[in-house]
């Protein structure tokens, strides 16, 4: 297997042309006119044609060596060939016929006429033989005296017998290589047999998406594909992260016969992720940025990126900040900061791990511990200890502060000091993990949702009748009979863990997505309780969303990649601050509540206006774009 290519092996998609039928193929189809399982199959097929004749003749291509496949395949490449939409698609398939000769062409009649003499030639001089079989054993004549009309019949039964075997058991012996080699090799798929009614190489398919680089290129790839070069070691080996990425790509739409095309691979600087965001890179994916805002917060005007594929995201919260900003802006309100991290230790006896909850709950010790937390880092600052029992397993629950950053790395570094100082007290205690699934991250957990992690905020706005009628089109009464009954209601139905609100997730992904956070984390980021409420004698609208476990940055991880880091810009968040550190981070995490708020109020007034199929209708499946992008294909 070893710098071989495979393609898609799909034998329900096998569909021939009528140039590609063996002789075989011919005979049994033209002439006897039984349809094969295989013929029936297609034929059920709704997009086959219903012309029987082209269902009765499907068989599979012949087979093409898997050098010459591959030197096509790499000729396509090299010239930039069949880089067609029709040709270059992922999954599909050149379809034309092969240019391969066939025995048939030797003949000096029409396939179907040759084949139905000799066919009438074998059955009638068999029963003419028969017949005179049964003549000569009546009246007794000996058999091998023959007269020359039975000579004859002899020959014709041997020629034309010789004629059938020979096509019929070339056939059979052809179709074991053919399998073999074949069903590796290419199909043509149903409906586009009449497509391509001109021969020319066919190509396998997907292609690579890159040309070679150079000779010496081709040969790591090759040591790549054959196993010789570890994909994983490119970067360290070759000093360049760009061609190490252009290289393991290549060997990996060798080594799956599948095309990247479409992944762009210039055009990042892969050197900013080497080590930190993304390991064996092969290029990277494209995801829109929308602009939502001016959100107007506590007095301040931000313009939010939001990176999304989901049509309607960034127009409804644009609609809802519109509310917003003209109901005078919101404000947001942090009530804590302090990421997680909770190790779990195993003792002898429940009664030895007691002793140690009893001592790091002790305020007493809190000073010696956090002097040994705190060495970790400039900015890690150890806030609280929490302990959890489950007989004589300890989960212990470090909050600390960690300035911009997100700050996993600062906790766990800080948590593992402690846990090495506490060896001295406690030599028996058996440290199990340094996450016991207590922090809790990247999970649904009752324990962010209630205590927090990361920043915990507060957003509110109230919104004036007018606004609320004129911007979102519907009313106070409607949105607060809706919340009460949707959010708060409907999620406690539902069982929910801090699922109380519309669509909290989809704008704190966008928004993650946008700036380089972790956007798994958005798990629990996405803990929100939206509250709505008639005030000012039941005209206006008091509107709020909390959420306890917002886990965001500004240093570390994603937010240094050039993108992330341009959209952070935007929000003036980018990096560390320098003057107070932390207050990029807490100021991301109230934009991050804010551009919630408006999401909320957008969505729900959609769905009191009964407005949300027709919009999503509009900017997400609208019938105009359909009939655009069909044109264009
Ligand atoms: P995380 O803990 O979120 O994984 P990293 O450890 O990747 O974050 O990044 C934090 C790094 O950034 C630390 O080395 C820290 O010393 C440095 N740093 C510089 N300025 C700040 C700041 N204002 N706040 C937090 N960390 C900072």
């Amino acid at each position: 297997m070893c710098c071989t290519t495979t393609i898609e092996n799909d034998s329900t998609n096998v569909q021939p042309t009528p140039a590609h039928f063996s002789l075989n193929a011919c005979i049994f189809y033209s002439c006897i006119k039984q349809p094969s399982p295989t013929s029936e199959t297609n034929a059920r097929r709704p997009s086959s044609p219903p012309n029987a004749k082209t269902m009765d003749l499907r068989r599979r291509l012949p087979p093409k060596p898997p050098s010459a496949t591959f030197l096509n395949h790499q000729k396509a490449v090299t010239d930039g060939e069949d880089r067609s939409p029709s040709s270059t698609k992922a999954g599909v398939i050149d379809r034309s016929p092969s240019p391969v000769p066939k025995a048939s062409d030797a003949l000096p009649l029409p396939l179907y006429l040759t084949n139905g003499i000799f066919f009438t030639l074998f059955f009638s001089v068999a029963y003419y033989l028969l017949h005179r079989w049964r003549d000569k054993i009546r009246s007794s004549t000996p058999l091998h005296v023959v007269t020359l009309s039975e000579l004859a019949a002899i020959v014709s039964l041997i020629a034309s017998f010789i004629y059938l075997l020979g096509f019929f058991g070339i056939d059979f012996v052809q179709s074991f290589i053919t399998t073999a080699r074949g069903e590796e090799d290419s199909f043509v798929l149903e409906g586009e047999v009449e497509h391509h009614s001109e021969p020319k190489p066919r190509i396998m398919d997907p292609l690579p998406s890159l040309a070679l680089a150079s000779e010496e290129d081709e040969e790591i790839v090759k040591s790549v594909v054959c196993g010789s070069v570890s994909s994983y070691s490119l970067e360290s080996q070759l000093g360049d992260c760009l061609r190490a990425a252009s290289i393991r790509r290549q060997a990996l739409e060798r080594t799956t016969g599948r095309s990247l095309l479409g992944l762009p691979l210039e055009g990042l600087d892969y050197d900013s992720i080497l080590g930190q965001c993304c390991e064996m890179p092969v290029g990277y994916v494209q995801i829109p940025v929308g602009i939502a805002g001016p959100l107007l917060l506590n007095g301040c005007e931000y313009m939010v990126p939001m990176a999304t594929t989901e049509g309607c995201l960034v127009a409804s919260t644009n609609r809802g900040c519109k509310a917003i900003f003209a109901s005078g802006g919101a404000t947001a309100i942090l009530l804590k900061d302090g990421m997680t991290r909770a190790p779990v230790v195993r003792f002898a006896t429940a009664e030895r791990a007691s002793q140690l909850k009893f001592f790091l709950e002790d305020a007493i010790n809190f000073d010696t511990l956090s002097v040994i937390f705190n060495k970790s880092s400039r900015f890690g600052r150890l806030q609280n200890i929490q302990c959890a029992i489950a007989g004589k397993n300890l989960y212990i629950r470090f909050t600390c502060s960690t300035g911009d950053a997100m700050g996993m790395n600062m906790v766990s570094k800080g948590v593992q000091n402690v846990l090495d100082f506490l060896q001295n007290d406690f030599p028996d205690m058996d440290v199990i993990g340094i996450s016991g699934n207590f922090c809790s991250d990247k999970k649904p957990a009752a324990v962010n949702w209630i205590e927090g992690r990361g920043k915990s905020v507060v957003c509110e706005a109230v919104i004036s009748e007018e606004i609320v009628k004129k911007v979102l089109k519907t009313t106070v009464h409607g949105l607060v009979e809706l919340n009460m009954l949707k959010n708060l209601t409907g999620s406690a139905i539902a069982g929910s863990l801090g699922g109380f609100n519309a669509h909290a997730a989809n704008i704190v992904s966008a928004v993650f997505i946008a700036t380089g956070q972790d956007p798994a984390q958005n798990i629990e980021s996405s803990h929100c309780i939206t509250m709505m409420e008639a005030v000012n004698n039941g005209k206006d609208l008091h509107i709020s969303v909390t959420m306890p476990s917002i886990e965001v940055g500004t240093v570390g991880g994603g937010t240094q990649l050039a993108s992330q880091s341009a959209c952070l810009n935007l929000l003036g968040v980018k990096g560390a601050s320098i003057g107070s550190p932390g207050s990029n981070a807490r100021l991301l995490a109230s934009v991050v509540a804010g551009s919630v708020l408006a999401g909320e109020l957008s969505l729900m007034s959609a769905i009191a206006a009964g407005q949300l199929v027709k919009s999503h209708m509009k900017y997400n499946r609208s019938n105009r774009d359909m009939a655009a992008i069909a044109s264009t294909v």
